[in-house]
């Protein structure tokens, strides 16, 4: 069994919301401003770090987002899409030009990994389970030191309990660690797409805390094994907690379904198949 961590993201915030998304595999045909930022400035971001991982310049690094930029552009007649991009690659120019990276060298760029979750507890139900994550840069830094990096395009500041309560990023140090790299640092980049302000929010971990994180962890992991091992599909639940919907790109089937209604159609023509393998 493998279970990403975006699929205990889901799980958390509303296992309805799991359902379509990770049973029935399915997003808006109009991804949302935020989402379709998100894709489009990590694949910029991505590109810069692997020219830097191949041994390029900064120049010639940023070059090659320059030309993946425009493959984005150069899509035959009008592209709606035109504006999200051109709003991440000026925040992506921005990065590269204002950073200095000198100090460190590019170790991993979106490279996906299956983490054994046996190294974490013995619980038997979990022995075959592996975790599938994808840091988005891993940097190592003098001393034989790494940096765990994620990149956020945002629309919006997040909260400072927003902040204390993310544990992406200390996840992935905990897998990596588990895995041989020396992670001391794990940081979040925001690139706030609306006041083209970058910002980044770095985080350190005690064991303790490492400790109580990996326990919780495990216990979501658990919720999802037995959900995937036999609950009927149409029964998943919605979340009692409403807060939750008003982001939610599912509200329409999940109402219908929830007055018992046939979403089909709705889904037929509002949504489509994401073919994005969550857990590979
Ligand atoms: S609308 Fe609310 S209850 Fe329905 S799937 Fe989304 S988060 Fe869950």
């Amino acid at each position: 069994v493998i279970v990403s961590y975006s699929e205990t993201l889901a799980w958390d915030s509303c296992p309805r919301q799991y359902h379509y998304q990770h049973d029935l595999k399915i997003i808006p045909v109009d991804l949302s401003d935020a989402l379709s930022k998100g894709i489009k400035g990590h694949g910029l971001l991505q590109y810069f770090y692997q020219g830097l991982q191949d041994g390029l310049p900064v120049a010639e690094a940023k070059e090659r987002v320059r030309i993946k930029a425009k493959q984005y552009l150069d899509v035959p007649g009008l592209n709606p899409e035109m504006a999200d991009l051109l709003v991440v690659w000026g925040l992506v120019n921005q990065f590269i030009d204002t950073t200095d990276f000198s100090s460190y060298e590019v170790a991993i760029v979106e490279n996906r990994y299956l983490f054994p979750l046996n190294r974490f507890t013995d619980d038997p139900l979990l022995s075959d389970v592996q975790i599938g994550f994808t840091p988005d840069v891993v940097l190592k830094r003098k001393g034989g030191f790494y940096t765990v990096e994620d990149a956020k395009f945002i629309g919006r500041a997040w909260s400072q309990k927003k902040l204390n309560r993310f544990p992406q990023a200390k996840l992935y140090e905990l897998f990596l660690n588990d895995m041989g790299y020396n992670v001391t640092r794990s940081s979040i980049r925001f690139f706030n797409t609306k006041t083209n302000k970058i910002t980044v929010h770095g985080e350190s971990m005690t064991p303790q805390e490492g400790e109580i994180l990996k326990r919780d962890f495990v216990k979501t992991v658990r919720e999802i094994v037995i959900y995937k091992a036999g609950i009927h599909h149409e029964q998943t639940r919605r979340t009692m907690n409403y807060n939750n919907c008003q982001y939610c790109f599912f509200e329409q089937p999940c109402t219908a379904e929830a007055q018992g209604k046939d979403a089909s159609k709705i889904i037929k023509h509002l949504f489509k198949r994401n073919d994005y393998d969550y857990s590979a």
